[in-house]
């Protein structure tokens, strides 16, 4: 089968991949340069199973408030004249219902332990040079009453075979010694040992030479206009109709641009922006910069080291397509570094990025047939994208192969998300 992909980030990627080694002929067209120039370039670096839990949670409409009109909120909301907005919003907050969160997030986790073990798999098979860790993941929480959900998490995450530990702040400075500096202002902690972190920019880049190695096609720097089952049109010059690229499928890997592609054939993908920032600081003092990657979970920012740098990302900003990174959303993340790890890094030469979350109400990725035969769904992965691309792709490509998925597709499926 002859197969477009749209969009070459880590699902557009990964998917390619997998496709190929079941045999199909695929072409992956981006309007990028290269892969990962967009959300894809510069997130968290977290292969994070142990945080399964969807946004929508039945304490998000509390955060909400009461971080409301604060600059230093974790989360937050631009009212807008959108209708796709208030449409999302809605399901959003239904969604945070308990029984919805408990059902989202184990299927979230079930796609995240399996995506794990595929990323484990491709490294030993591929040459992917992604300044990868297999440290494990430390969650890190500054309020007593955090700690007090911590053993229902435990027994979600058991549930799908992902081990936790709980963890005295003495524990944690233990397992990652450049804490100690944070250690006063620590409650307590939950480590995940088989978590990983990398840099996802890399590892995109890496598997696209591996997919372009395999026979996979790209057509870069080609921005597509239109969409259907048997294949893409791009966009021309000056408005004009561009070449048309023929396809026996098409797969919708597009992030947050996906919905207004598949729009005009009558589909509401219900993937929305959220959009987030990083700063990747270089490292001045090596034994005082984390290499355990972390999670803050009191200000909702994640740590990573890659390579010789330390990648500090988080912040939630609902509220349309802006893709500026916004100065004083930026002035935090640098602050949350000195603060937690005073002089490791040459923080004022931080790079500093933001990137739009392709993200669902439910958190749940889209993945399978939509209504329109020939068009496929593998998007919608969130503030998770890293985390579940390589299971994500690996659903999709036994979905498409007509074969045993390799966890129970029903919550992705396009029709469950009303698409
Ligand atoms: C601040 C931040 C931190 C994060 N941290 C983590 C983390 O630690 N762990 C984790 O698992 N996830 C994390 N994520 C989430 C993760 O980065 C995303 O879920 C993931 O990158 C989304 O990948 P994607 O392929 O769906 O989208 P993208 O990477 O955006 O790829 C979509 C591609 O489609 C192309 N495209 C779109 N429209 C068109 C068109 N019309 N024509 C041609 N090409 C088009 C774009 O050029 C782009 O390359 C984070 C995200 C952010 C913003």
């Amino acid at each position: 089968m002859q197969v477009i992909i749209a969009g070459a980030g880590l699902s557009g990627i990964t998917s390619a991949w997998f496709l190929r080694q079941a045999g199909h002929e695929v072409l992956v067209v981006d309007r990028g340069e290269q892969a990962a120039t967009e959300t894809s370039y510069a997130n968290g670096g977290q292969i994070s199973a142990s945080h399964p839990e969807p946004w929508s949670s039945p304490a998000a409409p509390r955060i909400l408030l009461r971080w409301l009109g604060r600059a230093d909120a974790p989360m937050r909301f631009r009212a807008q004249a959108d209708p796709a907005l208030w449409r999302w919003g809605l399901r959003f907050l239904r969604e945070c219902a308990p029984a919805r969160f408990a059902t989202n997030a184990h299927a979230i986790a079930a796609l995240a332990r399996t995506s794990r073990e595929t990323i484990a798999a491709l490294r030993a098979q591929l040459n992917l040079a992604y300044e990868d860790r297999q440290a494990g993941i430390l969650h890190l929480f500054e309020r007593a009453e955090e700690l007090a959900a911590l053993p229902e998490k435990q027994r979600l995450l058991a549930a799908h075979g992902i081990d936790s530990a709980l963890c005295t702040p003495a524990r944690c400075v233990d397992i990652e010694p450049a804490l100690g500096a944070m250690a006063s202002r620590l409650a307590g902690g939950l480590y995940a040992p088989h978590d990983e972190s990398g840099n996802a920019r890399l590892f995109a880049r890496a598997l696209a030479a591996e997919c372009a190695r395999a026979g996979v096609r790209f057509r870069w720097q080609s921005t597509i206009a239109a969409v259907d089952g048997q294949g893409a049109t791009l966009a021309g010059a000056e408005g004009d109709t561009g070449e048309r690229l023929r396809a026996d499928a098409v797969v919708i890997c597009a992030g947050s641009f996906g919905a207004a592609l598949v729009h005009p054939l009558g589909l509401r993908l219900p993937v929305y922006p959220v959009k987030g920032f990083s700063i990747t600081a270089p490292v001045r003092e090596a034994q005082r910069a984390p290499t355990v990657s972390l999670t803050d979970e009191s200000r909702r920012i994640v740590c990573s080291r890659l390579g010789e740098t330390v990648r500090v990302a988080g912040m939630a900003d609902i509220g349309g397509f802006d893709r500026t990174p916004h100065p004083a959303r930026i002035a935090l993340l640098r602050r949350w570094l000195e603060q937690s790890f005073p002089s490791a890094t040459y923080s004022d030469e931080a790079e500093a990025w933001c990137g739009l979350r392709p993200v669902t109400p439910s958190n749940r990725p889209v993945i399978g047939a939509s209504r329109v035969p020939g068009l496929w769904f593998n998007t919608g992965h969130g503030a998770l994208g890293f985390t579940l691309s390589c299971g994500a792709a690996r659903l999709l490509t036994a979905l498409m192969q007509g074969e045993t998925p390799p966890v129970d597709p029903r919550p992705f499926l396009p029709e469950t998300h009303h698409v």
